[in-house]
Order: structure tokens, then sequence, then C-alpha cells
């Protein structure tokens, strides 16, 4: 764990929907085998330690508090590039002060995880009263898979505990399944039952698909052997909205591609 300090807090998000951008941290210890965040950033040394290294950015509360007063009002998204909820969160409460100072703003919100800590942050969510939402990936319903590509992540029962009781709450839900990979969560009984899930609590789906940047197919590699390029095909991915859009429409559900 490596404290950093940061001199934003809300960075302009090129992000469909989001105005601005606010990651916590850097680094993530969920360690998605998929993951392609250490790609998008220019912090080459971030690359070789993704899973291993956090870093939690441990001004960003007061770099929030100064901002939220200058700034124009805008969908604040957290967790953009890494997921807000670490295992460190449980100590540095970086992101329960940035979701509380927010809770009280004018801003709206959405938190975006794959963790059920996101839970013991409900009553701020609930305090923002309609400007907050929480996204929560599941890839899969398959406990098995699941802890092959997400090892450090709440397993997928948690997750679906989180939807229902955000919903129960009255905090508006929706369910990012991504990235969908051939061989592993793309038949359509896995996108199916995301699908009836998300159905289940209320909450739309935002859709996306195994993005193959720079070194993901090496760390997929020792879990998902057989994949290739190739494999993800236009006609692979048009079978899977396809899929997703039918089961969305039986469930009366709206759907859009992440992307
Ligand atoms: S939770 Fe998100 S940021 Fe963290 S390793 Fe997984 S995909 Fe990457």
């Amino acid at each position: 764990m490596r404290p950093q300090r940061c001199t934003t807090a809300l960075s302009s998000s090129g992000l469909p929907g989001l105005r601005y951008a606010l990651n916590p941290y850097l680094g993530c210890a969920h360690a998605c085998a998929y993951c392609y965040a250490p790609a998008t950033l220019r912090r080459p040394e971030l690359t070789g330690t993704w899973g291993d290294e956090v870093y939690p950015r441990n001004n960003i509360i007061d770099v929030l508090a100064r901002e939220l007063k200058r700034r124009e009002p805008g969908l604040v998204g957290i967790g953009t590039v890494t997921d807000p909820y670490q295992p460190a969160e449980r100590t540095y409460r970086l992101t329960r002060g940035s979701v509380s100072l927010l809770a009280s703003s004018r801003f709206p919100f959405q938190v975006h995880t794959k963790s059920d800590l996101v839970l013991r942050d409900l009553d701020l969510l609930v305090r923002a009263g309609g400007r907050a939402s929480v996204g929560i990936t599941v890839t899969t319903l398959d406990e098995d898979a699941a802890l092959r590509i997400e090892p450090g992540a709440s397993p997928p029962a948690k997750r679906a505990a989180v939807l229902r009781r955000c919903a129960a709450e009255g905090v508006a839900t929706w369910v990012f399944l991504g990235p969908v990979i051939p061989g592993l969560n793309d038949s359509p009984a896995s996108l199916r039952a995301v699908v009836d899930l998300a159905a289940g609590t209320g909450s739309h789906i935002m859709l996306d698909r195994l993005n193959l940047r720079r070194g993901v197919l090496d760390r997929l590699r020792p879990v998902m052997p057989s994949l290739r390029p190739d494999d993800l095909s236009p006609a692979w991915w048009q079978r899977v909205m396809t899929t997703v859009s039918v089961a969305c429409k039986e469930a009366g559900l709206p759907w859009r591609s992440a992307f």
C-alpha cells in the first residue's frame, strides 16, 4: 500500500453520460484477469503491479470538498478506472468520505463496483435522495467461473445481494454485464441468468465485450488457455447482443452497449 497525494479529485470524463470521474484509488486488488485499466493510464509502473499494489489517494476528500464548491454540477462516476471499494477502503474510507460529500452536494453520482462493501455506505446513498445510483458488474452467476477471472472481487451471490438491498432501499441500480468473454459467459443461459437478476431488481443493463488491449490476452491465458482473438468476431458479438436484446425485451428491461 503506497499512499499518494492528488491535485484533482473530479477529472473530466470521456465516458458516455459522465461529466466527471472520481477515483479514490489507483491499482486494484480485485485482480480481474481481463482488466485493461492499466493500459488506459500513462503510468507504466502500474501495469506490472496491477492486482498487487493499491495506491490510496489519501487527500482526495479535502480536494473534492474544495472542488464541489466551485465546479458546475454534473454526473460524477465513482470508480471509472479502479474499483472504489477496494479491501483497503475498509481502512482508508476514502470512498465513504467522497460519497458523504457528494450526498450532501447538488451533484448526481454513480458508484460502479464488484464489491459488497458498498452496502456499508447504503445510508449515504439513501441520503442522496435519488441523486445516487449503484452499478454492479455481474459477468456471470457461476461462482467458479467468477473466481477464476475475478479472484479478488465479491462472489456473484454477494453482488446479487447488493442489487436486492439497494433496490429494497430505493437506490437506483444498474448491472454492468461484462466483459462477455467467448467460452466463459457468452452462452444464452449465462446471459439470460444475469438479465433475470437485473429484471428482478429493476436494474437496466449495460453490455460490454472483452477488450483485448495491451497485455490482456497474456493475463487471461492461464485461466482461458484456448481463447483466441478471432473468437471475438463481429458475428459472435452480434449473437451476444441479440440474445441480450431478446431477453431484455421479454423482461421489459432497457439495455445499451457500455461504450
Ligand atoms: S475490479 Fe475493475 S479495476 Fe479492478 S481489476 Fe477488476 S476490472 Fe480492473
